[in-house]
């Protein structure tokens, strides 16, 4: 065969990995934590991106599984025992809450939900906390806690801290702010044009790699290379794309927060918005997901609204290429504290379309509203 050489990583399929001999083959449960051994515990391909996250991240391992439910669902899975309690933030991904509600209260672990927004969890911790779970800025109404604080109370407690980066992945460093698991969509930005699911579970030190690690084996949890392979060229363009979501970003949030029709906009990176200090404390930039209310409360004529949109299409997640509007009901979506507002918030993922299309879809639409 002559000599070849590519830019990419190959994408390896196999089940089998083959040993020199028979007693490599004998001890192959000495390489199940670094090396290769079967099919289903990781290849090149699944090693390359693992690394690729760990940097971007900035910790020193991380876990690839199939989706980012997954990620949050794994550390959760592995790490709490019967009897433990876990304390979620409100604004957490909603099948997460239905985790804790489900099949974690027939294995005895309890759950408590603390408001979103929260500096301090002094009040909802006890003797059983060994898990805190955070997400922020919170999905649908960006919430940022003060996380920085929330570890220090957490680790007080011989909690650790997990956090949901779907958000910043790639504009932060959460284990600089005492964040002990990252668990991330990569679903979203990192693959980049909502072509695959994929999650991963990030870590900074051996002892908690080793044990997540171990929980994934024997669930027999792993991922394709085609997948790795989609995320590993969504990576090489990240920075770019982030960059051009959040100046777009910006600009729709900044027009949207002076269009009459607008009651709020929920865009951290705005300085008017209530989360802009902390926005500023634990994250190095924004991407392209605003929220926003309108002053219409009428339920009809928010979802013709929305209806009349041509350039955004409807649908759930975000992180593409293309521009999306979601619609959600708030009242369902909170526990800890009563929802305040009228119940409809509207999420808008801003595409790499030109501004001028985007904004001038947006005035066609909000021009139907009184
Ligand atoms: C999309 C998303 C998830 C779930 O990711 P999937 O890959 O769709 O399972 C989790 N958390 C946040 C914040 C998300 O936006």
């Amino acid at each position: 065969m002559p000599e070849f050489e590519a830019l990419t990583v190959p994408v390896h399929r196999a089940t089998t990995v083959v040993y020199r001999s028979a007693h490599e083959f004998l001890n192959r449960s000495n390489r199940l934590l670094e090396g290769f051994s079967y099919g289903l515990y990781g290849n090149p391909t699944v090693k390359t991106l693992e690394w690729r996250v760990s940097e971007i991240e900035g910790g020193t391992h991380t876990m690839l599984v199939p989706s980012g439910l997954a990620a949050i669902s794994l550390p959760i899975l592995s790490y709490l025992r019967c009897g433990d309690h876990i304390l979620i933030a409100d604004c957490v991904y909603g099948p997460t809450k239905e985790l804790c509600k489900g099949l974690l209260t027939r294995f005895g672990i309890t759950h408590s939900i603390f408001p979103s927004d929260a500096g301090s969890i002094e009040p909802w911790l006890n003797d059983q906390t060994r898990l805190v779970l955070l997400e922020s800025p919170g999905s649908y109404t960006m919430e940022i806690q003060d996380i920085a604080a929330i570890a220090a109370q957490a680790h007080d407690h011989g909690a650790i801290v997990m956090m949901d980066n779907t958000w910043g992945f790639g504009r932060t460093n959460m284990f600089d702010h005492g964040v002990d698991i990252v668990s991330t969509a990569l679903s979203k930005y990192a693959s980049g044009h909502s072509d695959v699911c994929l999650g991963a579970c990030t870590v900074a030190n051996t002892e908690l790699f080793d044990s997540l690690r171990s929980a994934l084996i024997v669930l027999g949890i792993g991922v394709s290379s085609d997948d790795a392979y989609l995320v590993l060229r969504g990576l090489q363009t990240l920075d770019i794309r982030l960059s051009h979501h959040a100046r777009h970003g910006y600009d729709v949030a900044k027009w949207l927060s002076s269009h009459p029709a607008i009651d709020t906009v929920f865009y951290p990176a705005l300085e008017s918005d209530s989360q802009h200090a902390r926005y500023k404390r634990y994250f190095t930039g924004s991407n392209g997901v605003i929220s926003l209310i309108l002053k219409e409360r009428d339920q009809r004529r928010i979802e013709m609204f929305v209806d009349a949109l041509r350039v955004f299409k409807i649908g759930a997640s975000w992180g593409g290429t293309q521009s999306l509007v979601a619609i959600t009901n708030m009242t369902d979506a909170r526990a800890a504290r009563h929802w305040p507002e009228t119940p409809w918030v509207i999420r808008l993922h801003i595409g790499l379309e030109p501004l001028a299309t985007l904004i001038k879809d947006l005035e066609n639409a909000l021009n139907l509203l009184p």
